[in-house]
């Protein structure tokens, strides 16, 4: 059993997932906590900080030609975020999903921008878009003793034995 989990635990990648200023201002931390953790994927690190704006800059620095770049990262530091990190098979292509679309209006219904989010700019969470940019972004967010290795008893109900 033991073999098997170990096994397990070692195809599980990890992403990166923060509530921006927005969604910590409007409440929405446990809505938007629970949906990823009623899925079933584990929380392995998780903090609110209120970012600089040269930290900003670093986050979304693919975005740094765009002309919302500035406005973006204002915001960013605009006030505190919660950085997560989530585990689980395929969490970083189905956090993604459970997001939804970037523009809000273009969201589905069920996912978290598609039920909580209106505009673009205020679309409230942000999620790695690639291993990559998982790798990159829970570095840049965390330290790495702030991440717990830790095996959950339901795992064996997630995943069964294999
Ligand atoms: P994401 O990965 O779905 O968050 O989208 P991107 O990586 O393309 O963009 C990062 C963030 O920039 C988005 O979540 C939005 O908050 C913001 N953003 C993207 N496109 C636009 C835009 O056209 N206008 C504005 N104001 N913000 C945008
Ligand atoms: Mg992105």
């Amino acid at each position: 059993m033991l073999q098997e989990q170990e096994a397990h635990a070692a195809e599980l990648e990890r992403t990166f997932i923060a509530i921006k200023p927005d969604g910590v201002q409007r409440g929405l931390i446990s809505e938007i906590v629970s949906r990823f953790e009623r899925k079933g994927f584990k929380l392995v690190a998780i903090k609110i900080v209120i970012p600089s704006k040269d930290f900003a800059q670093k986050h979304y620095h693919d975005l740094s030609e765009r002309p919302f770049f500035n406005g973006l990262c204002d915001f960013l530091s605009s006030g505190p975020v919660l950085a997560m990190v989530w585990e689980g098979e395929g969490v970083i292509k189905y956090g993604r999903k459970l997001i939804g679309a970037t523009d809000p209006q273009k969201s589905e219904p069920g996912t978290i921008r598609g039920d909580l989010a209106v505009v673009v700019g205020r679309n409230i969470i942000h999620g790695s878009d690639g291993p990559e940019t998982a790798k990159d972004e829970i570095n840049l967010w965390f330290k790495p003793d702030e991440l717990v290795s830790y095996t959950s008893n339901a795992e064996k109900w997630i995943y069964g034995a294999n």
